[in-house]
């Protein structure tokens, strides 16, 4: 009996230690605020100037449902529309794939991304989440893109959906990267 029990504990742990990090990327067109998300995510802070060439990948020790799990999130740039998707598509668990709802062509621009994902995960063995965002929702009065559309593309593509803001409460973006860490758990 108690060897039974071990074994069972072991095989817990080992399925944990499967989910104990998580690599997030986020996509999106210029100026869409994936930059302003990561940051306000890591920092808690929004950061309103940020260098619009940088790319870089950083590390956040997280707590999501009691389970500690090592984040990663890579901020890309792509100056215009997707390049080089190799870089993460194997690397990512997970796609944030982001625009501002005050701009209909950043819309447009998250077509080509959910495309290019939706041929990865066609050809691999385990499918990665992706999340629609719709970022900026503080610019409500400037909207160009409306709820409907956001949840429709989504759906299209079967990915989750959800409408924040880099520079309101912070709880909002830390839910939205929390989502995409249980959706990569649920798989
Ligand atoms: P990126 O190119 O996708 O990384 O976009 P950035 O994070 O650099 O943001 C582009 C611009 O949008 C910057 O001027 C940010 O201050 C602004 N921005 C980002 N997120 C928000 C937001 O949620 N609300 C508003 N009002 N501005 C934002
Ligand atoms: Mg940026």
């Amino acid at each position: 009996k108690p060897r039974a029990v071990n074994a069972s504990h072991f095989s817990a742990s080992n399925d944990r230690s499967l989910h104990s990090e998580c690599n997030l990327v986020l996509l999106g067109c210029r100026g869409a605020g994936k930059s302003a998300l990561t940051v306000k995510f890591l920092t808690r802070r929004f950061i309103s100037e940020y260098d619009p060439f940088l790319e870089d990948t950083y590390t956040k020790e997280e707590i999501v449902d009691q389970e500690p799990v090592l984040v990663r999130v890579m901020d890309t740039a792509d100056p215009d529309g997707p390049v080089n998707p190799e870089r993460y598509l194997h690397w990512a668990n997970a796609f944030l794939v982001v625009y501002s709802i005050d701009n209909r062509k950043s819309f447009e621009a998250c077509c080509q991304y959910l495309e290019i994902i939706s041929q990865y995960n066609k050809g691999a063995v385990h499918e990665s989440p992706v999340l629609l965002l719709g970022n900026k929702l503080d610019m409500e009065r400037y909207r160009q893109v409306s709820i409907a559309d956001g949840s429709a593309l989504a759906s299209r593509h079967g990915c989750l959906f959800r409408e924040v803001s880099a520079c309101l409460d912070f709880r909002l973006v830390q839910q939205v990267f929390y989502d995409a860490i249980q959706e990569v758990r649920r798989e």
